[in-house]
């Protein structure tokens, strides 16, 4: 990590990496995870830690999750997903406004309350708890590549990065992080799911 001491004069407009590249970094960390731990976590897991990938970015009102995914065409969806939105809406709203754009929730005090939060509600499920935790970790992670750099120790006003300058988010660098990312996920993925492998074999002509 490389602190960089100069506070960034204004609000980061697109200066986050975007929302594929952030699915992306959830199941490569919960794959990881898995494989670090000896665990194997079900399907569902899997999607958990890609929405956990995108939460910390709710208190932009312009990610996926903080415009509360209110752009659904079906409508009976709508109603379903009419009190998320909602309640997603309202957060990004309360976020912004309290603490400010990319502060608290791309922080390790962020990540820690959050965690708090999940083991609270969903200890008893590992599982799930591990996808939630990694995801928003990952997120962490995957702003720091970029350009703008995380304030890891908010409120502490110091922006971490990665990488010297940083990736420009939307760039052809992005893209070729998250190419990279996606062949080690992939590459994880077979290990910690050998089935997986067996289907490949299916595949292969004999
Ligand atoms: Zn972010």
């Amino acid at each position: 990590m490389i602190p960089d001491s100069a506070e960034p004069a204004r609000l980061p407009g697109g200066e986050t990496m975007n929302a594929t590249t952030h699915a992306i970094f959830g199941v490569g960390a919960l794959t990881g995870a898995a494989l670090l731990t000896g665990m194997e976590p079900p399907l569902y897991a899997y999607p958990v830690a890609v929405v956990a990938a995108w939460l910390p970015d709710v208190d932009n009102p312009r990610s996926t999750l903080g415009n509360g995914l209110s752009r659904q065409k079906n409508a009976a969806l709508n109603a379903v997903t009419r009190p998320v939105s909602w309640a997603l809406r309202t957060s990004s709203f309360f976020l912004v406004r309290v603490v400010g754009h990319r502060t608290l929730t791309h922080s390790l005090l962020g990540l820690a309350l959050f965690a708090l939060v999940a083991w609270l509600l969903l200890g008893g499920y590992p599982n799930l708890f591990l996808a939630l935790v990694v995801g928003a970790g990952s997120h962490i992670v995957a702003d720091s590549l970029n350009t703008w750099g995380v304030p890891l120790l908010w409120p502490l006003k110091i922006q971490f990065r990665l990488l010297p300058g940083g990736v420009r988010s939307g760039g052809a660098a992005e893209f070729v992080v998250a190419l990279v990312v996606l062949g080690l996920t992939a590459y994880a993925l077979f290990e910690v799911h050998p089935a997986l492998r067996g289907l490949l074999g299916l595949l292969q002509p004999l």
